[in-house]
Formats: structure tokens, C-alpha cells, sequence
């Protein structure tokens, strides 16, 4: 019988390392998998997934610049995707229609809540983005028992459309990017933004590190660096970058076509080691 058919679609996609860490998940199980890193251009992302699916392909992770147009084109969406007007994960169902899901939001605070062992109830939370991903976890950071959520984006439109989208103006509320040292201090910021990936560094003011305050990027590596460095040179608790949510968001992808939960734990740290 054929391995079963995967596949991460992005654009460009060779950084990826969503073939690794599922080939590592699937060894823990003997699960033959066929997962493939397949780049397509915006203009083209439609017609590959349908092609994907149409030979036999059973899932699919899917990132930048693809989350919107993987949600647009799908049956059914969960809860997750809905709220979070995007999805990265797809999954052919038995009678072929294609379903989408979010993973991001449930994968990051996880990541936070489990692997680092931080407990966000009642945290102040600055959240710096406003694009697909912030959309991914804004929801998340509340349902984790955040007391509230300050969005704050280089576009203020963009922030309001996610306040608007949340609804819940007691704790999601906005402010402006220009006002950021003068809005007092947090703790919880989250750096939703994909500047470091830019190779942008964000001219972030000290003053909102607050006391004992913890710090997250979303993304990880050499794009993550100039945030950390800021957080612990304004005296932030800890701070982590977002490779263990990529890990827990693959994680979650894995059960939902697999039935199976990976131990994650293994696959982060050997992801974490240096290249020999
Ligand atoms: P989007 O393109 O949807 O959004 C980008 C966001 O970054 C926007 O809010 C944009 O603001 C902001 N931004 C970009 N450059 C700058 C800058 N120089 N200064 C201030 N703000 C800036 O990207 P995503 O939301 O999908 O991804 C964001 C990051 O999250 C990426 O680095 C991505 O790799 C990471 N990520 C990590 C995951 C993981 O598993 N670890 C999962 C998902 C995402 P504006 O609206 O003004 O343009």
C-alpha cells in the first residue's frame, strides 16, 4: 500500500521544517508518511491543493502567504478557523470535501502554558500584530484567562478589525503603534509581527517590559533574536521564541489526520540543537 500523502504548501517553502518534524512524529507510530514541501505562488494555490487532493493527498499544513486563501476555499471550517478568518491546516474527508482548521492559537499557549510552565490568568497582554497569526492566537490568550488583551498594530485599522472581530471591548481593546512608550507596562507581550522574518528589528520602548513579565515571539530562530534580546534587556522574567508553538501546532495537525498524540517533547529539543 502507498505511504499516505501530506504536504506543507507555502510561498517559498524550502525553510520549512513542518517535513521533519512530521516524518519525526510518524516514526514514533511506524506510520509510513509521504510529506512533501510543495511551493506555490499565490495565483497558483488553488489549483495545487485541489491538484494535492485530487491524487490521493489526505491533509495539508499550509503557511504564509496562504492561511486566508486555504480557509476561503474549504467545505467546512472549525470553530478555531472561523473565528481566526484563516487555516493551516486542511483535511480531506472521507466524502472529499476538503475541512479546514486553525491550530496556531491552541499550539502557542500550549507551548507557553505546558512546555514552559506559565500560567497567563489574569496577565496583562500586549499583542503586537494584527495580521494572520495575531489573528490566530488573540482568541487563545483570552480563553487562557488573560485579564486583558491591548492590540497593537503598525495600521491601526487592522487592530480595530481584530478588536471588532472579538467583540468583547471590556478586555480587547486597541491603541496606537506611535503611543507604545507612553501606554505603561505589560506582562505578557507577544510579538505576533513578522518583522524579524523582514529582517526588520522593531524599535520597541523598555518601559512595556513590566515586572516579572514574560515575553513571546512567534517566530523563532535568527528572525526571533532582536526581539528576545530586547525583552531580557528590559528585564523580562523569560522569553521565548515560537519554535515550540510550531512544534505543538504540527502536533495537533498530526492527531487530527493521525488519531494519534506525538510526544512533542523530543522533536523540540532536537530541533533546538545546534546543527552539527
Ligand atoms: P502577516 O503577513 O499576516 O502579518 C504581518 C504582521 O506584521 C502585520 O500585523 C504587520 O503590520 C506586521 N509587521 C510587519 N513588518 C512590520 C514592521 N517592520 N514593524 C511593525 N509591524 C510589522 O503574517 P502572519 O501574521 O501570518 O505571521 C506573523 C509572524 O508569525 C511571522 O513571523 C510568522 O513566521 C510567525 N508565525 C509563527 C508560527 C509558529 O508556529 N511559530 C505560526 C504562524 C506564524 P501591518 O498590518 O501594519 O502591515
Amino acid at each position: 500500500m502507498p505511504a499516505a500523502q501530506f504536504a506543507v504548501f507555502g510561498h517559498p517553502i524550502s525553510h520549512s521544517l513542518s517535513p521533519q518534524i512530521h516524518r519525526a512524529f510518524a516514526q514514533q507510530f511506524g506510520i509510513e508518511l509521504d510529506y512533501r514541501a510543495i511551493d506555490a505562488a499565490p495565483a497558483d494555490f488553488a489549483a495545487a491543493v485541489q491538484r494535492f487532493f485530487a491524487e490521493d493527498g489526505r491533509g495539508a499544513n499550509v503557511t504564509l502567504p496562504h492561511k486566508a486563501a486555504a480557509f476561503a476555499l474549504a467545505d467546512t471550517r472549525s470553530e478555531a478557523a472561523t473565528r481566526a478568518g484563516s487555516a493551516n491546516v486542511l483535511t480531506r474527508m472521507p466524502d472529499g470535501r476538503l475541512a479546514a482548521h486553525n491550530t496556531d492559537g491552541a499550539g502557542m499557549v500550549r507551548d507557553l502554558t505546558e512546555r514552559h510552565d506559565m500560567d497567563l490568568r489574569g496577565h496583562t497582554a500586549l499583542l503586537l500584530g494584527a495580521g494572520g497569526a495575531a489573528h490566530g492566537v488573540a482568541w487563545n490568550l483570552l480563553d487562557a484567562g488573560v485579564a486583558t488583551l491591548t492590540i497593537v498594530n503598525r495600521s491601526a485599522e487592522a487592530a480595530d478589525v481584530l478588536a471588532d472581530a472579538i467583540g468583547d471591548p471590556a478586555r480587547a481593546h486597541t491603541r496606537y503603534w506611535e503611543d507604545l512608550a507612553s501606554i505603561g507596562s505589560y506582562d505578557l507581550i507577544v510579538n505576533a509581527t513578522s518583522a524579524g522574518v523582514l529582517g526588520a528589528a522593531l524599535q520597541l520602548p523598555l518601559s512595556l517590559v513590566g515586572a516579572r513579565a514574560l515575553c513571546y515571539d512567534l517566530s523563532y530562530g535568527a528572525a526571533a533574536g532582536s526581539f528576545l534580546t530586547w525583552a531580557r534587556t528590559a528585564g523580562a522574567r523569560s522569553a521565548f521564541d515560537g519554535l515550540g508553538m510550531l512544534v505543538e501546532t504540527a502536533a495537533d495537525a498530526f492527531e487530527l489526520w493521525h488519531g494519534q498524540r506525538p510526544d512533542t517533547e523530543p522533536v523540540y529539543q532536537s530541533l533546538r540543537q545546534p546543527a552539527a
